[in-house]
């Protein structure tokens, strides 16, 4: 008896492992376990600044304001709730030349989602954008990270590239602007070992309400392009996600 109860442990240990390793594959950013997404190319003088969770009357503008002293483009995955309340913001982000991206309606955890739901969040999303912009939609970026294989199925159904990414800002924590640009030049130099190009995770607004204080993160990317493109450069080049496919 005591050997079959043993091994039943040893069978929920097991399981117990099996569940922490899909969890773990299902929202690391860089796990291609559930399908292949889209993060960074092998050029690695390639940097790709990319916003989630905008637009943002709070941030966005002063945002694009910082892109346009350097002459940088960016990439904006924008909720389909938000650019609805502020249009001006969203078609201000596609006239400056940057790349807009999906990031659902209303911000669901997708891995959580039935397939309709998950179906409608992007249909929507993409709608709205388009319909603001007049400019189809090709990139899609999942809330929290978090995807399964039914996820990236319907997103590269309805003609969306899932793209996740390999440097993160952890700008939703108010740590300031200084250790958001370490964050950021750690990851880039480590993408940089890895002979890799970097797709650094950034946000312009919070899913939590429109009008978050995200000045650090606006703050920490003008740093950031300072270091790049002032005088001693790095040979950094600023790219969209669509340079990678
Ligand atoms: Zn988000």
């Amino acid at each position: 008896m005591a050997g079959v109860i043993e091994g039943a442990a040893v069978g929920a240990a097991a399981l117990g492992l099996l569940g922490g390793g899909l969890a773990y594959a299902s929202a690391w950013p860089t796990s291609q376990i559930f399908g292949r997404t889209l993060i960074a190319g092998s050029e690695l003088s390639q940097v790709a600044l990319t916003f989630d969770d905008g637009p943002n009357d709070a941030a966005t503008p002063q945002l694009l304001e910082v892109l346009a002293r350097y002459g940088v483009r960016a990439t904006f995955f924008a909720m389909g709730s938000y650019a609805r309340m502020r249009p001006d913001i969203v078609r201000a982000v596609v006239d400056a030349g940057h790349l807009l991206g999906n990031h659902t309606m209303t911000h669901p955890k997708l891995s959580m989602e039935r397939a309709g739901r998950v179906r409608q969040e992007l249909a929507d999303c993409n709608a709205v954008l388009e319909d603001i912009t007049g400019v189809a939609v090709h990139y899609f970026r999942p809330p929290f990270g978090a995807r399964r294989p039914v996820v990236l199925r319907i997103a590269r159904e309805i003609g969306l590239t899932p793209v996740m990414w390999n440097v993160t800002g952890y700008d939703w924590n108010p740590i300031g602007a200084d250790r958001i640009l370490d964050k950021l030049e750690a990851g880039i130099t480590r993408c940089r070992l890895q002979r890799r190009g970097s797709n650094l995770l950034l946000h312009d607004g919070s899913h939590r309400g429109m009008g978050a204080a995200r000045m650090d993160t606006v703050r920490a990317v003008g740093r950031l392009l300072q270091l790049h493109r002032g005088p001693e450069g790095r040979g950094t080049r600023f790219v969209g996600v669509d340079a990678w496919g």
